[in-house]
């Protein structure tokens, strides 16, 4: 390891350097590391979270904390598990409610039966530390907080960053074979690669207040519930997350593309109206943001790479932003990992950019289609008052603004469903793909497409297999059957495993007799036999040959 303040160190067994310990930085390097690949990650900051702002943990995220080993720590995170996760669209907490999402507390709700886990709310100051205790229990990964990237540069074979010590000032430079910045919105890893941003840099300028009031719950009659939504007679205007379940809470005043300060008695007031009484609270955080609708043109330039908001910058409408970038890191991760060790080919990292960038600009959509579902309420002079005509608006209101919100709420299929069309990497069989609907997910072992999970006689996932290398499923396959394709995989040096499956409701899933798994979980292959050119499947499946 080199030292902060050394003159000019010249470090050449860093592999990659990964700019950021944000969530996707931390799972970026965390993911190498349980690859066994070295890596060193900068942040500028210490690390400490000053106002959470992702808390929903998508069914996909879970599912690499699964691999990873996080689920229990997940689980064990202090978000009440019983505290109910109801969305509920009301003129205030102590006005009329207009309509309500019903959902049980976490711990309640049974995994969906496309998955081994569920979905999970544990805010960023709770997750956080489980990917930074994750990715520091690697022995191959360096961790250095408050070390911040000044600038690099790039030659055919070797990156060169200069970084600099927070505290002290000092300057040293560092030598990577690559660079991956997952340096947030304002990444200057993009901006030093030259990538451009697409789409619309204000949606809105939002606020967003953490408050405590322990007592919260005790004013008003609409009971425990995640989200609330508040509709006043010019629309929807503000919103109030249980951000821990317990004590604090996060008011947004939601805004437009004006942008806007408030002074602290203007967000006093605004939080009263929300409650809709006089009562004491406590403000801990305040912190004006842009709403932003963009997608990096590419996510690789030369030895550098994005990922997470550095390549995709979109509305928490859905709460895709980290699961999207924690995917970013997946993908990555392996095909650097393959690249180091020798048996990627010159194409796989390309494909990185290829597969995930089109997920990005799907993602920053959806979300920001949530944002403006939300704000669809055209204003309701009338909707405040205590008249039948009143009444009926209100209901109105209720029922049309309940089933607009019910998209974000329901989003098995964004979260699963994506898939790598397209892909260089991944052989297509000519299957027609199941429509990309956000909220259902087909299962679908086509290539490109997550191998989906099944429950294996033994009681594990098939999703237990996949991560370390390839896996060769064969469904009534005999292990002497697969062995062209085991061959050619070792011929190349691609770790590869083999596993014969004789669960019929299994074989019905995959469809086919032998199917190729990629490191990260995504079919590569599929077919009933194993072609004679098996060396070609393998040479596609690592970048090193075109279909
Ligand atoms: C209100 C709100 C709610 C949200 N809710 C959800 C949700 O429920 N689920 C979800 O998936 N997403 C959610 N998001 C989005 C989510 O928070 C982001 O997508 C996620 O934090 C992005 O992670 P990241 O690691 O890519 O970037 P960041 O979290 O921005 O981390 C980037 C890190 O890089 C560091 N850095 C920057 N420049 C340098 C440098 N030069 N040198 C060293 N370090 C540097 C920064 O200090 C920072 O720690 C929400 C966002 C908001 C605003």
């Amino acid at each position: 390891m080199i030292g902060v303040g050394a003159a000019k160190v010249q470090e050449k067994d860093v592999p990659v350097l990964v700019v950021g310990g944000g969530p996707v930085g931390l799972a970026l390097a965390g993911d190498l590391g349980w690859r066994g690949i070295s890596c060193v990650l900068i942040e500028q900051t210490d690390g400490s979270i000053y106002q959470p702002r992702m808390d929903l943990v998508g069914v996909r995220t879970m599912e690499f904390c699964r691999r990873w080993g996080l689920v229990p720590a997940v689980e064990a995170s202090p978000y009440p598990r019983d505290y109910a996760q109801d969305n509920i669209y009301l003129t205030s907490l102590t006005g009329y409610e207009l309509g309500r999402e019903r959902f049980p507390g976490i711990g309640q709700a049974p995994p969906p039966k496309e998955s081994p886990q569920r979905r999970e709310r544990c805010p960023q100051n709770m997750f956080d530390p489980i990917l930074r205790a994750f990715a520091a229990s690697q022995k191959t990964v360096t961790m250095r907080y408050r070390t911040r990237l000044i600038s690099f540069t790039q030659t055919a074979d070797l990156v060169t960053a200069t970084i600099e010590n927070a505290e002290t000032g000092a300057r040293e430079d560092i030598a990577a074979r690559y660079i991956v910045g997952c340096d947030g919105a304002r990444s200057l890893v993009r901006e030093t690669l030259g990538i451009a941003m697409r789409g619309t840099p204000v949606l809105t300028y939002t606020t967003n207040v953490i408050f405590r009031c322990p007592h919260l719950l005790s004013l008003h009659d609409k009971g425990k519930a995640y989200r609330h939504i508040f509709i006043g007679p010019e629309g929807t205007w503000s919103t109030i997350v249980a951000i821990n379940g317990r004590d604090q809470w996060r008011f947004s005043i939601i805004g437009g593309s004006d942008q806007r300060e408030y002074t602290t008695d203007e967000i006093e007031a605004a939080i009263r109206r929300a409650v809709g009484c006089n009562f004491e609270f406590e403000i801990l955080s305040v912190v004006p943001w842009v709403r932003r609708e963009l997608v990096a043109d590419r996510y690789r330039g030369g030895r550098g790479f994005i990922a997470g908001d550095a390549a995709h910058v979109m509305s928490p409408t859905g709460g895709f932003g980290m699961n999207t970038g924690i995917q970013d890191a997946v993908d990555l991760s392996w095909k650097l990992a393959a690249v180091i060790e020798g048996w990627g080919g010159d194409g796989l990292l390309d494909s990185y950019s290829v597969e995930r960038q089109p997920i990005g600009t799907r993602n920053v959509a959806e979300a920001s289609g949530n944002l403006r579902r939300m704000l669809s309420i055209p204003p309701h002079p009338d909707l405040l008052d205590d008249t039948p005509q009143g009444e009926a608006i209100r209901a109105k209101v209720g029922r049309e603004f309940s089933e607009t919100m019910s998209r974000e709420w329901f989003t098995l299929g964004a979260h699963l469903g994506y898939r790598y069309e397209g892909s260089p990497i991944c052989w297509p069989d000519g299957s027609e793909a199941p429509p990309d609907d956000q909220r259902n997910y087909v299962p679908t072992a086509r290539p490109g497409h997550r191998a989906p999970h099944a429950f294996l006689a033994d009681g594990r996932s098939t999703l237990d297999l996949f991560g370390r290398g390839f896996m060769l499923l064969g469904f009534n396959a005999r292990a002497n059957e697969a062995a062209p394709l085991l061959n050619a995989a070792q011929q190349r040096n691609v770790p590869i495993s083999f596993a014969a499956i004789a669960e019929p409701d299994i074989a019905a899933l995959y469809q086919r007799k032998f199917v190729l798994v990629r490191p990260d979980g995504h079919v590569a292959w599929r077919a009933d036999g194993i072609p004679e050119d098996a060396l070609r499947i393998i040479d596609v499946a690592r970048g090193a040959a075109k279909i």
